[in-house]
């Protein structure tokens, strides 16, 4: 057993640590408030490599792994705790990932290097108005016509809708869609690169909106309508039919990077929270860390962001072992419970760090002078649904550890 990151994985944290103390840190109130993240930010974070970590150089990725997407993200969260920035950034690793496994080669050669480079987005597009967490229930439905899909649906609650229709190249997402007939289930699921805007020219058939949301402000969420919208058969991912479990490979990276996000800004909490309750004296210039009701309750709090970090690590060491290693000792099904664990307790953890913060704050918490309402509602996104409602991460430990059978609703 070994709990020390490598010295590659040192050095690479230490340059994310710079550069987002240099470009991030300094605006994410801005970014926050302002409800955008600088077109001129992406470039760059495109050029310091933060997007698509683990996809092949070939592509414009970095040849990593996993475990250094997440450090990238932990620490960009660090430095905006409201975690927009590191939001745009994980979804511009985690799904570039899966599109880079089953996508054609020319269509890679196509959209990753753009989408490397900070130009282009890529993200995620599976939920639909009568519920995310039911993906054996989609609507959007794609026909072949000879060698084009002809794609109708509505998807909603996206990430990124806005950024697509600003950057200059576009982007685009990774989609599920029923296809042939809409029927309830998972085999009739196909996944596509939908291309919504590309070489900065947007595609007939697509109509966006967008959401006013009341954090993590620095990345839009939208929704769109597909309306007889053409895709040619080469951007189809894998084989038809296979989409849902292509769609689970890429939560699976997802979610371990959500986590790696909601512990860097808890970290940053913590950091907050030792600061305060060391300067913030009462009852005769007492710290009110010396009082043990708050101390005890930062140790327990400090305790649960710890285990949360251990487990994301562990998760994305284990999607390293069989994604990037492909090491036969390990099956997919593997990351099952490590991965729900993950996404479960590290929003969890931080979302009660914030509270507590919030508490220890007193009256000023409740001022826009103190920032950590930024933090705290950035990571109810992840309370709320983002990347899998929580119940579901617990759907997901149950039928493993107590068995499918057993726990059916
Ligand atoms: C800020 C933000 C950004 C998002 N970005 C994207 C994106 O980029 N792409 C994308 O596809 N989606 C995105 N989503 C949507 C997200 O995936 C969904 O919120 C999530 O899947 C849950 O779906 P829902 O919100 O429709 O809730 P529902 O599925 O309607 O669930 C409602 C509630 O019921 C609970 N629940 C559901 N089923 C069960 C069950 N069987 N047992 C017990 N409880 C259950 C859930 O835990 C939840 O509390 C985003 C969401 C947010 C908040």
């Amino acid at each position: 057993m070994d709990f020390e990151f490598s010295e590659e994985e040192v050095r690479f944290r230490e340059s994310v640590q710079e550069f987002c103390k240099r470009y991030i840190e300094p605006r994410w109130v801005e970014i926050d408030e302002g409800g955008k993240i600088p077109l001129e930010l992406i470039k760059k974070m495109g050029e310091q490599g933060l997007f698509m970590i683990p996809v092949s150089e070939e592509y414009g990725g970095m040849g990593g792994t996993i475990t250094m997407a997440a450090i990238a993200i932990e620490e960009i969260a660090y430095h905006d705790p409201s975690v927009a920035v590191a939001v745009y950034a994980l979804l511009n690793n985690g799904w570039p990932f899966i599109m880079e496994k089953y996508s054609l080669e020319d269509v890679k050669r196509e959209i990753l290097p753009k989408v490397a480079r900070g130009e282009a987005f890529y993200g995620i597009a599976s939920t639909e108005s009568q519920g995310g967490s039911d993906v054996a229930g989609i609507k959007t439905l794609a026909i072949k016509k000879g060698d084009k899909w002809i794609i109708n649906g509505e998807k909603t609650y996206i990430s990124g809708v806005r950024e697509i229709q600003e950057l200059p190249q576009g982007g685009g997402y990774f989609l599920v869609a029923k296809t042939g007939k809409v029927e309830y289930g998972h085999r009739n699921i196909t996944a596509f690169n939908l291309i919504l805007k590309w070489d900065g020219k947007v595609r007939e058939g697509w109509k966006p909106t967008l959401f006013e949301e009341i954090g993590r402000r620095g990345i839009s969420t939208g929704a769109f309508t597909l309306e007889d919208f053409e895709l040619e058969d080469k951007y189809r991912i894998g084989e038809e039919n296979k989409g849902f479990y292509y769609l689970m490979e890429g939560f699976n990276v997802a979610r371990i990077l959500v986590a790696a996000a909601t512990i860097g800004s808890g970290r940053w909490a913590i950091d907050q929270a030792i600061e305060w309750i060391r300067n913030r004296r009462l009852f005769e210039g007492r710290p009110i860390s010396s009082f043990q009701g708050v101390s005890f309750r930062f140790s327990e709090l400090y305790g649960e962001l710890e285990a949360a970090k251990l487990l994301t690590y562990r998760a994305a060491w284990l999607a390293d072992k069989i994604y990037i290693e492909r090491d036969r000792k390990w099956r997919e099904q593997d990351l099952n419970v490590p991965v729900a664990l993950c996404k479960m307790k590290a929003p969890e953890a931080t979302g009660k760090i914030y509270e507590e913060l919030m508490k220890w704050y007193g009256a000023y918490a409740y001022t826009k002078d103190c920032n950590a309402f930024r933090g705290w509602i950035g990571t109810l996104s992840y309370l709320v649904g983002a990347e899998g409602a929580q119940n579901i991460m617990r759907i997901i430990i149950a039928r493993d550890i107590i068995g499918r059978e057993y726990v059916k609703g």
